[in-house]
Formats: structure tokens, C-alpha cells, sequence
């Protein structure tokens, strides 16, 4: 018998989790009418602040499939998944919403591909369309994956979505990158192995609302550039490269004027200007560096992703008082 563990990060989820319980017992029972498989939906409650533990204490009750590991604060959707993972034992581990904007139908189709065609260790899902989404949130993520596609090698494909299944060896694999700031989107592409993509079209949450603001995913693609990608250091070199020598020419150029045509003191706005803009682009260099700096100093604390309070198992249960 196999097992397969679903792994469903959840904040403040109160609403949708009801809805997804239901829709998961659907594709259980069909899947369990073809296979040999066994079920663990895995949630991670990541410190909520509505009555998502408690519905879950209640599904975990009366569904032997229901298992949930509650953390002692808000860590954020990386740490919940890496704590899902960390967890998992399964043969097969799964990654998914809980607001249903992951269609779950599509478990069955990734497990029938993972098991026929030998070749992919991962059957991952990309929305296509991006419809009911603001238009200026689309149009700087099409922006982000524009750039990360010029300046990181690892590939980060427009749409993807964390939704995917996954071999024992391609979650092992995962697991043994052990850094703090973790960017999930570059990691399944960093790891490798063959992933076949799944295309579904864009859905609207069945219930509650986004956790991301417009400021929360900036930070979130700045974490991703600054994961996968150093580019914007030799970018700011370069920078300062350019400025040192159009200053040299400028010297050059008042220079000779100066001797040709003797020094009149004029022009003190447009040296200001100069001024304001050099310190500009000094202050923006040394911020992309200090980025960096604050990473380092980050990963160098060796602190770990994320705390439980407790984790509630069917096979276990350990709760940390
Ligand atoms: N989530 C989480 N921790 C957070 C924020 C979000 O575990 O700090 C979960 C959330 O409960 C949901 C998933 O991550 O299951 C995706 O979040 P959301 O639907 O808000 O993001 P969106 O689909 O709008 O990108
Ligand atoms: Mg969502």
C-alpha cells in the first residue's frame, strides 16, 4: 500500500477548510476505488488567529486522514510547507491551498502520471490566466518572472503555483537544503528531477480572504531575487563603474574649460543635482549589499524555520507543554 500525505498550509482558514475537507473526501473515495493508497491530510495550522485549530481538532477527531501540527506563532506559508515536508513519511507528498484556488481533482491525475511515466518525480500545476486578480498585481508578477528568467539560472516558471506532487527521493532532496531564508518556488527547480506541469485556469478562494498584500509580495519577490540570484550585486558594481567614469570625463571636460576659457563660478543648481543623484545611487548600491548582509547575518543564526506547539498525528501525537 501506498501513502500519500497532502500537505495543506492554513491561515486564519476558518471558512475554507470545511469545503476542503469535503472536496478531498471526493477524490479519496475515487482514488481508493483504482489504487492501493492511503490518505493523510496534513494540516498546518501557522499560528491562526480564528477557530482554524479548532476545526481541526474536531476533523482530527472524527477523521482518521485528518492529522494537523499547530505552530506556536504566525511563521509564515515557507515554514508551514517546510514543516508539512519535514513531517511527511508518505510516498508520495503533495503541496496544496486550503482556499481551494488549487483544484484537488487534479491529485489523481498527478499520482496515475507519477506512477506510469517513470521518467517525472514531480507532476507540478501552473494557472494560465491570472483573472479576477488585480491588474497591477499581474502585471508586476509577469514583471518578476520576466527578470528572475534574465538574472537567476535556476528557472522559475510564470504561474506556478506550490501545488505539486512529489517522489520520496525529490522531497528528501528538498529537505537537505537546510537554508533559513527559504524561497520555495526556486527550491523545486534548484533540486531538479523531471516535473511534468499540469495547466488549470485561474479560481477564485471559495471562502475568507488573501493573506497577500501588495507590499507583502514585493518583499516576497525580493526574498526570491535575493534566494536565487546575485545579480543585482554585479548590477550595482557596475553601476558605480559606469558613474566613475562618466565623473572622469566630466573632470576632463571642466578642465579644459577651465583653461581655455578661465573659471566662471556658475552652474552650482546643476552640481547640487549631480549630488543628490550620486548620493541616490551610492544609498541604493549599499542597500542592495545590505540585503544581502541581512541574509547572511539571517542563515548564520542557524535559527529554525518554525516552532510547534503540537502535532497531532494518527500514528502519534506530541504535544510540547
Ligand atoms: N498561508 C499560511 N501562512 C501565511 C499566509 C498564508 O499558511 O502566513 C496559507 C493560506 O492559509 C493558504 C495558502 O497559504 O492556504 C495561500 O495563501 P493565500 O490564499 O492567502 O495566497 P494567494 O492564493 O492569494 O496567493
Ligand atoms: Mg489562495
Amino acid at each position: 500500500m501506498e501513502k500519500i500525505t497532502v500537505i495543506i498550509p492554513c491561515y486564519n482558514e476558518e471558512e475554507t477548510i470545511p469545503v476542503f475537507v469535503e472536496e478531498m473526501e471526493k477524490v479519496y473515495t475515487s482514488m481508493r476505488e483504482k489504487y492501493d493508497i492511503d490518505m493523510e491530510y496534513l494540516f498546518v495550522d501557522d499560528g491562526s488567529k480564528d477557530k482554524t485549530l479548532i476545526i481541526l481538532e474536531e476533523y482530527s477527531e472524527k477523521n482518521e486522514r485528518v492529522s494537523y501540527i499547530t505552530f506556536s506563532r504566525n511563521f509564515g506559508k515557507e515554514a508551514a510547507m517546510y514543516a508539512g515536508i519535514e513531517n511527511s513519511d508518505a510516498d508520495y507528498t503533495v503541496i496544496i491551498d486550503a482556499d481551494l484556488q488549487d483544484p484537488p481533482e487534479l491529485i489523481e491525475e498527478m499520482y496515475r502520471i507519477l506512477k506510469t511515466e517513470e521518467k517525472y518525480d514531480c507532476v507540478a500545476s501552473r494557472r494560465y490566466t491570472r483573472t479576477g486578480e488585480p491588474k497591477i498585481r499581474s502585471w508586476f508578477a509577469k514583471m518578476f518572472y520576466k527578470i528572475m528568467a534574465k538574472i537567476s539560472k535556476t528557472e522559475i516558471v510564470d504561474g506556478a503555483r506550490d501545488f505539486r506532487m512529489m517522489s520520496r527521493r525529490m522531497v528528501d532532496a528538498i529537505l537537505s537544503l537546510s537554508e533559513y531564508n527559504r524561497f520555495s518556488k526556486g527550491i523545486f527547480s534548484w533540486v531538479g528531477f523531471e516535473t511534468k506541469w499540469l495547466e488549470f485556469e485561474n479560481r477564485e478562494r471559495v471562502g475568507g480572504k488573501t493573506k497577500w498584500s501588495f507590499w507583502g509580495l514585493l518583499i516576497y519577490a525580493i526574498d526570491g531575487v535575493v534566494a536565487f540570484s546575485t545579480a543585482p550585486l554585479a548590477i550595482s558594481s557596475i553601476i558605480g563603474i559606469i558613474f566613475c567614469i562618466i565623473a572622469f570625463l566630466g573632470v576632463c571636460f571642466i578642465f579644459i574649460r577651465a583653461l581655455l576659457f578661465g573659471d566662471k563660478v556658475a552652474g552650482w543648481p546643476s552640481t547640487a543635482c549631480i549630488i543628490c543623484f550620486i548620493s541616490g545611487i551610492q544609498l541604493f548600491c549599499n542597500g542592495i549589499s545590505g540585503i544581502y548582509l541581512s541574509k547572511t547575518y539571517t542563515e548564520t543564526k542557524h535559527r529554525p524555520q518554525y516552532i510547534a506547539k503540537k502535532i497531532c498525528r494518527h500514528s502519534s501525537e506530541t504535544e510540547k507543554k
